[in-house]
């Protein structure tokens, strides 16, 4: 299943659970792990859907979904780690919320002043504070400038919604222990781009 779209949406939340297309192994950090997470969760937080190409500064964490003090066997393993902004990754600590990879996101909440939908949207938002004020404006915000370009500035649309200009090509990458899933190395963004058959906007 091909999850990105040439509709482009800056806050639609996946209607499916994320299944993972990498599965590097043997980093001795969970940051080593970051380039493979960034592709895996297409260049965006997993919690608030804030993309690398609108904040490419160093706010680019690796979460853990089963919290280190909980779980520090899990603290390395690529399944119990994703993409996240520092602010939803300082929010999340040791709390527990839904694995993305287990619950579709899109079916817990809907986004504007965000929804929740079920018990585990409760917990996002609860959690992660995603109806902050700081997060409804800068959703707001966001909004409004992807509209008017879709609108009056087709190449500053593709800029805002599509992928990073430095995508990470993962085929030259090789993790300590080997990848259980070595064919998403070969399918990654980057390769994609190369090929020529990557969208433009997603
Ligand atoms: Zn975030």
């Amino acid at each position: 299943m091909d999850r990105v779209t040439s509709g482009a949406e800056p806050y639609a939340y996946p209607p499916h659970a994320h299944e993972r297309r990498h599965g590097p192994r043997g980093y001795s950090s969970h940051k080593e792990y970051r380039r493979w997470l960034e592709d895996d969760f297409i260049f965006r937080c997993v919690y608030c859907l804030k993309r690398m190409v609108w904040a490419p500064t160093d706010i680019w964490t690796v979460d853990h979904i089963v919290p280190r003090e909980e779980a520090p066997e899990l603290a390395c393993e690529y399944d119990n780690l994703v993409l996240a902004c520092q602010f939803c990754n300082l929010l999340k600590s040791s709390h527990w919320v839904p694995d993305p990879c287990i619950a579709a996101y899109g079916s817990c909440l809907r986004i504007g002043v965000v929804t929740p939908l079920n018990r585990h949207g409760r917990r996002l938002v609860d959690t992660i504070r995603l109806n902050h004020p700081r997060h409804v404006e800068e959703r707001k915000k966001t909004i409004r400038v992807v509209r008017i370009l879709a609108r009056h500035d087709p190449v500053g649309f593709e800029r805002l919604m599509g992928f990073p200009a430095n995508l990470p090509d993962l085929t030259t990458l090789r993790p300590p222990a080997g990848n259980r899933r070595p064919q998403g190395a070969a399918e990654c963004y980057f390769v994609r781009r190369n090929r020529g058959d990557l969208p433009k906007t997603y």
